[in-house]
Parts: C-alpha cells; structure tokens; sequence
C-alpha cells in the first residue's frame, strides 16, 4: 500500500488570493478568467479575494460573481495596504498552495497551469518575472533600476522585475505566516523565507480599468523607503563613514590652518569657512538624525504590536448558498 504523502508535501489543492482595491470594474471579469483556467485544473480550487477596504463596489461584485470555483471574499475594516491584504490572503490559505494575482488584470490567469506544473515538478516558489519595464517611463524605469542595485547591495533578497504574481508551496505559506513583523515588505520576504524557486519570463497586460495605485511618486518612495528600512542597515553605516570622513577633512584642514599661521603668522580672515562648515555639519547632523529616526520609528511601530489588518466581514460564496460570518 502506498502512504499517504505528508501535508507538508500534498500537491492537489490550491487557493488563488487576490488583493483588491477599488477595482469594482476589474474583479468581475479577472475572476471569471480565472474561474475558467482553474476549473481546467486537476486539483480542488478556491478563490480568495481581499477587499482592503475599497470605496467602491468591489467586495459586493466579488460576492456576486458567477464562478464554478468556491470564492471567500475577506473584507478589510479599511485600507490596509497591499502587503497586509496578501498576508491576511496568505493566513486564511487551506490548501496545498497559494497563487497571489492583482486584481487590475494585469497579471494573465493563464500563466498558473505552467506555475502548478513546475509546482507539481518539487518546486516550492513559481514566480513571474517580467520580460521588461517598456509600458513604465522613463524615469520610473530608471529609478526602480537603481533602487534595486542600492537594496540588492548587501543581501540579494530584492529580485528586480519578480512582483506578487507567484504561486508558493504550503510550506512557504507557513513559513511567511509565521514571521512576526509588523512592517511587511512582501517582495523581500518573499525571497528571505528562501526555498527552491522557479522564474517564469512574462509581459504584464494592460490594466482593465483606472490606473496603477502607485502612480504618485510620493507613495512609491516611501514603499521604496519602507523596503530599504526593512532589508537593511546601510543608511545606518553610511553615516557612519560620512562621519569619520568629515571629522579625518576637519582634521586636514585643522593642520593646515595651524601650519599656515606658525610660518606666516596670524591673520583673521575666513568667516566664510566658518559658516559654511556650519552650515555643512548642521546638515550632515539633521540628515544622520532623520535617518536614525527612521529605524526608531519601525522599532516603534513593531513594539506597538497592533494587528496588520482587521477584517470587517468574511464571505463565503460556494456557488449555490451563502454563508456570512462576522
Ligand atoms: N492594492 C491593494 N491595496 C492597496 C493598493 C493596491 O490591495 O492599497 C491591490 C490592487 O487592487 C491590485 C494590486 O494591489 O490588485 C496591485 O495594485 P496596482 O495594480 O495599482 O499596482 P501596480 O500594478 O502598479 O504594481
Ligand atoms: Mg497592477
């Protein structure tokens, strides 16, 4: 008799996760596309879609949507963000494996029969990488290329172009949901939980509706910010080194100035100097402070321990009936 393999190596389920937010428009068709590559699969299917707390129609059309495949719909209290809507996705997860997909339409569902096969070959991480940045400008592409290379310096947790569109193994699923953090930088933790991983070359569609959450620049650099502050403590000693390379330039310049009036006697010139480096030091202070304070400010958040989401109502959708549950 053949045993049972273990839970931790079981390969016949899967749950799709999607974070939503405002995507009223969207969720409908992205579902019904996915409803049909999943009925396709040989393993037993559900659709988990988050509602990080939109505006909009979204957590009801989801509700309602027409779909062979069982939906739960997890509805946030408010706007969480991304990362804690992917990890309340990946804590309500049963099954064998987890994919999580945008809800904007831009990831393509046809991608996860290749994802689950290369899954079914003993891979625990199926990702999708994107072939090029074409659709972004200019100046997005470039900044993302450098901040990259500054994130990627020290540690490789941070893979360029690879986003959310992955599916991932029941013991990847327990392992991120076990880690304790409060300030999720999901793109990171995806790779520090470590794991055979497989990357899968593909070209991101046109979103169905609106545009990208991100688009402002402000918000996109404190996600920027946010990931940097959580992988690593370079900011922490560059200043350091701007420190001893200011104090080994005073030092420099000291000499001079004391050689210079031994041998040609004192004048006083160069209140110019004073206050430049004045004004040099202040700065270079104010920016090492602000950056300490970054980090003082994560211990913050982390020492306060407030849960990363709270859900409002969970729904679940099985096709015939419905349940709701507080
Ligand atoms: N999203 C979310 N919460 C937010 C912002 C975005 O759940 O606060 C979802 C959004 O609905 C989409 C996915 O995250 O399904 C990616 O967002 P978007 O397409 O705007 O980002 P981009 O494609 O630029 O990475
Ligand atoms: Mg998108």
């Amino acid at each position: 008799m053949m045993p049972k393999p273990a839970p931790q190596t079981r390969r016949e389920s899967l749950s799709v996760i999607i974070p939503a937010y405002n995507e009223a428009q969207a969720i409908v068709p992205v579902m019904q596309e996915l409803d049909k590559v999943l009925q396709a699969l040989p393993l037993k299917c559900r659709i988990i879609v988050v509602d990080d707390g939109s505006r909009d129609a979204t957590a009801q059309n989801a509700a309602d949507a027409q779909c062979e495949t069982p939906v739960r719909v997890i509805r946030f209290s408010r706007n969480f963000g991304k990362e804690a809507a992917i990890s309340a996705g990946l804590s309500s997860v049963e099954t064998d494996a987890a994919v999580i997909i945008d809800a904007d339409g831009q990831h393509p569902p046809d991608m996860i029969p290749q994802f689950v096969k290369h899954w079914q070959e003993g891979y625990d991480v199926v990702y999708a990488k994107r072939a090029a940045r074409d659709t972004d400008s200019w100046l997005r592409r470039n900044l993302s290329r450098l901040y990259y290379k500054i994130v990627s310096r020290e540690n490789s947790f941070i893979e360029s172009n690879a986003g959310d569109f992955r599916l991932m193994s029941r013991p990847v699923i327990d392992a991120l949901n076990s880690l304790p953090e409060k300030t999720r930088f999901m793109k990171g933790l995806f790779n520090w939980v470590g794991f055979k991983k497989f990357p899968i070359e593909y070209t991101p569609r046109e979103r169905i509706a609106d545009e990208s959450k991100y688009t402002s620049l402000v918000l996109l650099f404190r996600f920027g910010i946010l990931g940097i502050m959580s992988f690593t403590t370079l900011p922490l000693r560059l200043i350091s080194l701007l420190g001893v390379i200011v104090a080994g330039l005073s030092i420099l310049y000291g000499s001079y100035i004391a050689l210079r009036t031994l041998i040609f006697g004192v004048d006083v010139p160069g209140w110019a100097t004073v206050v430049a480096g004045m004004m040099l030091l202040g700065g270079i202070q104010l920016i090492s402070i602000g950056i300490l304070g970054e980090y003082v400010g994560q211990i913050f958040t982390e020492v306060k321990n407030r849960p990363l989401y709270i859900v409002a109502e969970v729904v679940e959708n099985d096709g015939q009936e419905r349940q709701q549950a507080a």
